[in-house]
């Protein structure tokens, strides 16, 4: 089975990449667009920035002190897309391969040195990763043999001391790597650096050990916290140790902490981590727009960890939380051409980013870079939309779940499914048997697609968020059709008043996605409107990529002191705003944008107008 998590047990098992295939539409697109560019896009980048090169040794080591992670990044991206570049690639790594298994361009000369800082195990993870992916793929090959020896290594080198790695990940690679071989030692070797964390395991440093969850053993943290895309791979990989040695306790663990997060440590767009210090979490309700980091890696590291929970429990809302991301971070991330990529995902941009003639060297969001010096991001993009597939849909103990709606071909025990779909553009979904067999067949309903109806054998009826489950008496026969029908209504959504940052403010969203507006073609200063949420959106164009609303502009020139005893009220000039589906925005060069719209009546608008 090709998927890059294969849990021994829980609610729902994959449907690896064998069994569900993508055709052209909105995931399917930047799939191939991936594979076709982004992969060779990164692969020239990683050539000219000197990464590849450190392992070959003959010249001067170049680039930050964790680039290896991103060769093996890309490794696991062409392995799930089995892409031709693979072999060379993987050849030159395994040519720097110590005898003992040891393997890293930057620390081969004072090997763990620096647990803090130093990202060696973190490297490992993800070359195992791409080990995994590999083995799934193709089986075994030069690839799998360095990635078992280094796994040996560790597991000799590690098992008995108190020792970690700054940088969660090996935890999640190696029990994926004991799930591909049956090795047990490497879920022992990962069980061991989830319970040695926060005893300490590291010493302190500027950020404070919270910055790599070293500062509270992980069954006693009940909230994410520290750097982000750190905190939720440690959390993707308790959640594997916990489902491998049946520790419900651990398990729970980490479902209260998502669930602690999701309610106030998370952006509209799913985004997680509101600071640039330490690109960490914030507290409680601090989500400011402007200042949100929101990186890309931890959206993806968001979508890893709901899609654990969301196989271990099948609760449709870890599903419900992974579209939500996918749609607003991952797919924001890459540009319509696939050769740029956001690292930060703010929800306000004030001031036109500059444009940038290659490296960036900072994460900043405002324009999308085609390399940084700091390329998480993109390799992380890479190998994700290379297995996103394996999300769409999972099987049950009698039957499919299909999770995320796009046109695609699934294959399960002889059931043969085509699924048709606009969607996020429309809310038809259509589920077409091409061959026939048995069991339930789940659709999901997203927690926002109230009044959502199914349709199967002459019969229509209203579902509830959580799944429509569709049963044919007697099996499905070829031709057999289901319709989901989703309202597509554009909403108006109000924000807990404990975000302060965003307190009277509204946005708008259409099925799955956060609409913005930018400041491209006539639009008004983005700083100077206020929305009249009792407006109704319109369409903008087919398709509902741009919606109207109805604004208007703050008036009155500054004041030179911007606090008064009176409240400045808008002019009565209704404009219209235009809004572009949060995703889209930045493909037209330099530019303001903002998610969350001032309303123009004080106290604020309450309640959701729709
Ligand atoms: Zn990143």
């Amino acid at each position: 089975m090709a998927s890059p998590v294969l849990p021994s047990s829980g609610v729902l098992s994959p449907l690896g990449l064998d069994a569900v295939r993508p055709a052209p539409g909105f995931w399917g697109d930047r799939i191939a667009l991936n594979r076709a560019v982004t992969m060779a896009h990164a692969h020239e980048w990683m050539e000219k920035e000197g990464w590849i090169a450190n392992f070959r040794g003959d010249v001067p080591r170049r680039g930050r002190e964790f680039s290896d992670s991103e060769i093996y990044k890309l490794l696991e991206g062409m392995a799930w897309a089995d892409h031709p570049a693979l072999p060379e690639l993987a050849a030159i790594v395994a040519r720097a391969q110590e005898p003992d298994g040891y393997l890293n361009t930057r620390w081969k000369d004072a090997r763990y040195t620096d647990f803090e800082w130093g990202h060696e195990l973190y490297c490992y993870g993800h070359l195992i990763q791409a080990g995994v992916a590999r083995l799934r793929m193709h089986g075994e090959d030069e690839l799998t043999e360095v990635v078992r020896r280094v796994a040996d290594h560790v597991c000799a080198r590690f098992m008995e001391t108190t020792e970690t790695c700054g940088h969660p990940v090996i935890e999640m690679a190696l029990v994926e790597l004991y799930r591909a071989t049956g090795t047990e030692r490497y879920l022992e070797m990962a069980r061991r650096f989830v319970e040695r964390r926060g005893l300490p395991a590291l010493a302190d440093i500027e950020f404070g050990r919270g910055y790599f969850q070293d500062d509270i053993p992980v069954r006693q943290t009940r909230v994410f916290h520290g750097h982000a895309v750190r905190a939720l791979y440690l959390a993707a990989g308790v959640v594997d140790v916990a489902v491998e040695t049946g520790d419900v306790d651990l398990l729970k663990t980490v479902e209260a902490q998502w669930e602690s997060t999701i309610a106030r440590r998370t952006y509209l767009t799913g985004g997680m981590g509101s600071r640039h210090f330490g690109e960490s979490f914030g507290e409680d309700y601090e989500l400011p727009s402007d200042r949100a980091y929101s990186e890309t890696c931890a959206g993806i590291a968001s979508i890893m960890l709901s899609h654990r929970l969301l196989l271990a429990t099948g609760d449709a809302r870890y599903a419900d939380l992974a579209e939500r991301t996918l749609y607003n971070v991952v797919a924001t991330a890459l540009a319509l051409d696939g050769k740029s990529f956001f690292y930060a995902n703010p929800l306000q941009v004030r001031v036109p980013a500059k444009p940038l003639e290659g490296i960036n060297l900072a994460a900043e969001g405002g324009l999308r870079s085609p390399w940084f010096t700091v390329s998480c991001c993109p390799s992380n993009i890479a190998r994700t939309f290379a297995s996103l597939p394996a999300y769409f849909a999972a099987a049950e103990e009698s039957g499919v779940r299909i999770h995320h709606y796009t046109p695609s071909r699934i294959r399960h025990e002889g059931l043969v499914l085509d699924v048709e779909t606009d969607y996020p553009w429309s809310g038809a979904v259509t589920v077409r048997v091409a061959e026939g067999g048995t069991g339930r067949i789940s659709l999901r309903v997203p927690s926002w697609a109230e009044g959502a109806t199914i349709s199967h054998g002459g019969t229509k009826r209203a579902v509830s968020p959580g799944y429509a489950v569709a049963e044919a008496e007697g099996g499905w026969r070829p031709g057999d059709v289901i319709t989901l029908d989703l309202p597509m209504t554009a909403r108006w959504t109000v924000p807990d008043s404990r975000i302060d940052a965003i307190r009277g403010s509204v946005a708008i969203e259409r099925g799955p996605l956060v609409y913005c507006a930018e400041s491209v073609g006539d639009q008004p200063p983005l700083a100077e409107v206020v929305v009249r949420p009792e407006e109704p959106v319109e369409q903008a164009v087919d398709g509902a990529i741009e919606l109207d609303v109805k604004a208007a502009l703050i008036s009155g020139a500054p004041t030179g002191w911007p606090y008064t005893a009176e409240k400045d009220s808008p002019e009565e000039e209704p404009i219209t705003l235009r809004l572009v589906a949060y995703h889209r925005w930045g493909n037209h060069g330099p530019a303001t944008m903002r998610v969350w719209l001032p309303v123009d009546t004080d106290p604020a608008f309450s309640g959701g107008t729709r």
